[in-house]
């Protein structure tokens, strides 16, 4: 990240602001970053967003996916791009796209889809705001505005790692376009659908789905396709016209449902417990066999590389993350950090297992930060808890980063470790049925709104006719 912004910096002071052609408009339009630029900017974004949201583990799905997009993408204004398609181990229904053709879709949304028609309708849009280079304008505003970001951006390296991804990365893929670019990556997604025979019809379901699915889901911490993605009603509309201009179809229209639900048959569901879950303010992670308590009432997030909490009062952050090294190597690499003061660093055990913490002073370009920094050893593996604030702020919340580092535990209950996600399983039902009859006969273990939703049907009570390949979420 700090390599990407200083890119951006040095193309400012030295004058390298250029003129370059829009690949869709043909305009000329001013651009902060080159071709080549906007390639490495997208791809240690895209980078960042994979380590932090992972990635589904399932080759055959993700090379599914790649096909399709590639397909379309090498269509389009701009097929010579590194284009790269992948699927999000996240379960917020959800697609985004970096500068240069880094394309993500979360698995949320994939579970929320029913055919190839609605998937390529997805990633048509989103490639059509790579090629219409909406996302790099996007960006270079978006760098420009953060240069003088607050405790996000910090000198040190190791301390700035998860601050600057969530400042630079995640949250630069979440960005709202304006209401014009949406409508031209409808546009273009919906163009290059139809060029490759595939039922535009469909594009519909999937605004209807996301609203249906914004009404069920309440508050999620990361941002839908649906919040960055705002006028449903307007784009919906603006599809429907587009479809009376459509000519009637030579040969009938690709919709690709069997072929699609295969392909996600057996997809994990919802939030995967494996990778840490919280009860309460408790975090527990049964693949690595740990627990920690963070305080009642900070808001706190699962990333794939580290789990965060911020303060009600947004002054402190504490991270958990694994580090390299051992516990020896881990800490002396930390408190010897240039720019970083050690307090007194003591070896003690914390619910039995070797850790050392410290407490410190960092000087960063915006402020000077305090924090308390604990490494725990347990199978092999070095965890750090890093609790900060401003120094000011430091005194009101030492000891409770002292006692979240405290907290740390092997996790024991065998219940908790045998936790495993919820997944889809596709059935097709034998005659026509609701979805509160098939769900008395296949049970899932979601709420029946949420069923229905996932089978885009409008209630419990809709009717699925004989043949209707359903979804069912399997587990507990
Ligand atoms: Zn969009």
């Amino acid at each position: 990240m700090t390599r990407h912004r200083a890119l951006v910096v040095a193309a400012l002071v030295t004058g390298l602001v250029a003129c370059a052609t829009n690949p869709v408009t043909g305009d000329r339009e001013l651009a902060l970053v080159s071709e080549s630029q906007e390639i490495q900017i997208g791809r240690q974004v895209a980078e960042g967003a994979a380590q932090q949201l992972g990635l589904v583990e399932d080759d055959a799905l993700q090379a599914y996916v790649q096909r399709l997009g590639l397909k379309l993408a090498q269509t389009s204004e701009r097929p010579e791009l590194p284009w790269r398609f992948s699927v999000a181990d996240d379960p917020t229904p959800n697609a985004f796209a970096a500068p240069g053709g880094f394309i993500f879709i979360t698995r949320g949304m994939l579970a929320l889809l029913r055919n190839e028609a609605e998937l390529v309708s997805v990633l048509g849009h989103e490639i059509g705001h790579v090629t219409a280079r909406h996302s790099v304008a996007m960006m270079s505003r978006a760098q420009l505005a953060q240069l003088g970001l607050g405790i996000g951006s910090i000198i040190s390296p190791t301390v700035a790692q998860f601050g600057d991804l969530a400042a630079g990365g995640l949250q630069l893929l979440f960005l709202r376009y304006g209401r014009d670019a949406e409508r031209q990556a409808d546009e273009l997604g919906y163009r290059y659908a139809l060029a490759h025979g595939y039922d535009v019809r469909e594009m519909t379901n999937v605004f209807v789905a996301l609203q249906q699915s914004a009404r069920l889901a309440g508050q999620s911490p990361v941002p839908s396709w649906l919040s960055t993605h705002p006028y449903p009603e307007e784009r919906i509309r603006r599809i429907a016209q587009a479809l009376t201009d459509l000519p009637p179809a030579v040969e009938p229209r690709r919709i690709g449902e069997a072929d699609y639900l295969a392909r996600i048959d057996g997809l994990a569901y919802g939030e995967d417990p494996r990778k840490g879950y919280f009860e309460a303010n408790r975090f527990l992670h049964p693949e690595l066999a740990f627990r920690l308590d963070f305080p009642r009432d900070w808001r706190t997030q699962n990333f794939a590389q580290a789990v965060v909490a911020g303060s009600p009062r947004e002054d402190a952050l504490i991270q958990l993350m694994l580090v390299p090294g051992t516990l020896q190597e881990a800490t002396e690499r930390f408190f010897g950090q240039e720019g970083l003061t050690a307090g007194r660093i003591r070896s003690q055990r914390v619910n039995g297992l070797p850790a050392i913490s410290g407490a410190f002073q960092a000087q960063t370009a915006q402020a000077v930060l305090g924090g308390v920094a604990t490494f725990v050893s347990l199978e092999g593996r070095t965890y750090r808890i890093l609790g900060y604030s401003p120094a000011a702020q430091f005194r009101g919340y030492e000891a409770t980063f002292r006692a979240v580092g405290s907290s740390f535990a092997r996790l024991t209950d065998a219940s908790a470790l045998a936790r495993q996600p919820q997944r889809l399983a596709i059935i097709r039902v034998p005659r026509a049925m609701t979805v509160a009859e098939f769900n008395r006969l296949h049970p899932s273990a979601i709420p029946i709104e949420e069923l229905a939703l996932i089978n885009q049907q409008p209630g419990a009570e809709a009717v699925m006719p004989a043949g209707f390949l359903a979804k069912q979420v399997v587990g507990e």
